[in-house]
């Protein structure tokens, strides 16, 4: 499999180079060049095969010529093997023809991990077999940096660096990053805000002159193999419920496109999904495209559901370049208006185009909670902050009655307390097992003033397991 730039400009990839890089050189996004279709039979016969398996069929065509197929499943098996859930994705039902689908019984409590946890081990796998090392840098509000961690705490050949805004994230996100041991594990304490935090990050891959060779790979939504790990999820829940032979709804709590963007796939490659649903809080900038045709950068506003607090979508670039006919310099051309405007609008017949298969809904942190409080009583289910307001969404968007509706529940609310607080439910989230002693656990994390060389001579001096590099 070959990928693309979704800027047309940049040289063609393998698997293997695209997981090991983060933006095209054009600026653009890595798309396969030729997606994959099931017929309607493969599909059906994966019907009840653990879901390490079908993972396999479900990517086989996406990572062909760049790994073997008994090394793919190896990794496979592992990755789903660490999961706390023996379902690993279970469906849970709250509604009539209404069901949560539980993406958060990884190590680290949120859907990340499906990608993450893969992710890892990947790399592992291509560095060895390179000889090479790497360094990755990520940026976190929360969520991102504790399954990245999680994901390559065990790879031998990466050193992994992450920055979160010192005191700004929740005490269980910044515990799960800070307490995760080994050499390679490296928590940095920006004293600045999360977008100063990106910043660093970005300008960090812009100019790698600090690191003196070494390559630096991305973890954030961009990188295409998180994404196609998410395609798995779409394929096992319908299949659980009847699929391929019914079509199912899904209703997505999303800020970069990045999940969703993975349903949007999953059906492109066979599975018969009538309508997708992208749900946003209040920072609603894919809610105003997908209802009025407006993508257009706003400010940010904090929110309970902090894991979409976004301004711009970074994966959005990925539906417009097929929204385009996969035409390159179009979408370089809309992405250069947007940076010079802060605002991209497509044609009529693209956009209604769109709209035959994506509805959406913005819900502000009022509405969130009184979903969680009404789920809560209705059903006894606790929902984390970002899936009630999938579930909002699902109900407010709903096309069919009759055909399955299935939202992405991508956390678990003990990661969200102050959402769950302010729902006024009599019940307190709690950690599970695995993590019952996370505040009794070390922290490890150094503190750094906002400045750019800080952070960098700070990477150069450990990035090789904590030594020089
Ligand atoms: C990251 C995250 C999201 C948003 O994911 P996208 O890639 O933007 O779709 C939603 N909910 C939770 C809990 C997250 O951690």
């Amino acid at each position: 499999m070959r990928y693309i730039s979704t800027r047309g400009q940049a040289p063609a990839l393998n698997f293997e180079d695209v997981l090991l890089t983060g933006l095209a050189t054009d600026g653009g996004l890595y798309v396969p060049e030729n997606l994959p279709h099931f017929t309607q039979e493969e599909i059906a016969s994966w019907a009840g095969l653990p879901y390490h398996e079908l993972a396999f069929n479900v990517m086989r065509p996406f990572v062909a010529g760049s790994i073997s197929d008994a090394d793919f499943k190896r990794i496979l098996k592992e990755t789903y093997g660490v999961f706390a859930h023996e379902a690993i994705a279970p469906l849970r039902q709250l509604g009539a023809n209404e069901w949560v689908l539980e993406l958060f019984h990884g190590p680290t409590l949120a859907f990340k991990d499906f990608a993450l946890q893969l992710l890892g081990r990947l790399l592992d796998h291509f560095l060895l077999k390179r000889g090479e090392r790497v360094v990755i840098m990520g940026a976190t509000s929360g969520d991102t940096g504790s399954a990245a961690i999680e994901g390559c705490k065990h790879c031998e050949n990466v050193d992994i660096f992450i920055l979160h805004p010192h005191n700004r994230v929740s005490e269980v996100q910044r515990r799960q990053m800070t307490t995760i041991k080994g050499d390679n594990i490296h928590n940095i304490a920006v004293e600045g805000n999360f977008d100063d935090c990106q910043e660093m990050v970005k300008n960090s891959f812009a100019d790698q002159g600090f690191l003196k060779g070494t390559r630096l790979v991305a973890v954030n939504s961009i990188n295409w193999a998180r994404i196609m790990a998410q395609i798995v999820y779409y394929f096992h829940a319908s299949l659980q419920l009847g699929g391929p032979a019914r079509s199912m709804a899904f209703s997505v709590p999303t800020g970069n496109f990045g999940d969703i963007f993975a349903g949007y796939l999953a059906r492109n490659m066979g599975l018969p999904i009538s309508q997708l649903i992208v749900a946003t809080n209040r920072n609603d900038i894919l809610h105003r495209f997908m209802s009025g045709n407006r993508y257009a950068k706003d400010t940010l506003h904090p929110s309970l559901s902090p894991s979409m607090d976004i301004m711009v979508s970074s994966n959005f670039e990925r539906l417009l370049f097929d929204m385009h006919g996969r035409n390159g310099p179009a979408v370089a051309e809309l992405m250069s208006e947007f940076r010079k405007t802060g605002l991209l609008s497509v044609e009529d017949e693209r956009w209604t185009e769109t709209r035959r298969l994506f509805d959406s809904l913005a819900v502000d942190d009022d509405a969130t909670c009184s979903t969680i409080t009404d789920v809560y009583r209705a059903t006894g289910e606790l929902l984390d902050p970002h899936t009630a307001i999938g579930v909002r969404a699902a109900r407010e968007c709903r096309r069919s009655m009759s055909l399955p509706m299935i939202t992405l529940g991508t956390a678990h609310p003990v990661k969200f307390p102050e959402a769950v607080i302010k729902a006024e439910v009599d019940v307190e989230p709690v950690l599970p097992a695995h993590l019952k002693d996370l505040f009794e656990r070390d922290e490890r994390f150094t503190v750094l003033a906002n400045e750019l060389h800080e952070v960098q001579s700070f990477v150069a001096q450990h990035g090789n397991r904590g030594k020089p590099l």
